[in-house]
């Protein structure tokens, strides 16, 4: 372990000490409120396009499996390591939700914009 990762180093220690409460702390996806099975992981038998390895039993994630997010994402300036920006979500959410926040995501789902996202009460507790 590097005694050298800094405070932008956003998947060092911190980041998965972090991962690792959330999953601990939250059982539910934040994006569409199912619960998250956490002992998901990759697709058995299934294997990416660069996987050569014999003994892989399976390399592709699985699309329900429990991600930790940024809510507002680290391309918009969100922190990966402060517990209020994370929350638990199902991979395929977390890939729909793209670099929109949880708010934001939320509207689109109810097929409004974001600009009234504003008057939708915030689903995901602390
Ligand atoms: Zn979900
Ligand atoms: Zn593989």
């Amino acid at each position: 372990m590097s005694v050298h990762a800094g405070p932008t180093n956003a998947n060092g220690h911190r980041r998965r000490q972090l991962v690792a409460r959330v999953k601990a702390e939250e059982d539910y996806c934040a994006l569409c409120g199912g619960i998250v099975d956490k002992s998901l992981g990759m697709i058995a038998g299934e294997h990416g396009p660069r996987c050569a390895k014999p003994e892989c039993a399976g390399c592709v994630p699985h699309p329900m499996r429990g991600e930790v997010d940024e809510d507002l994402p680290r391309a918009r300036g969100g922190s990966p390591l402060e517990r209020a920006n994370v929350a638990l979500m199902h991979r395929s959410c977390n890939q729909e939700k793209g670099t929109r926040t949880i708010e934001e995501e939320l509207a689109r789902r109810a097929g409004t914009t974001a600009q009234s996202a504003a008057v939708i009460t915030n689903l995901v507790e602390w």
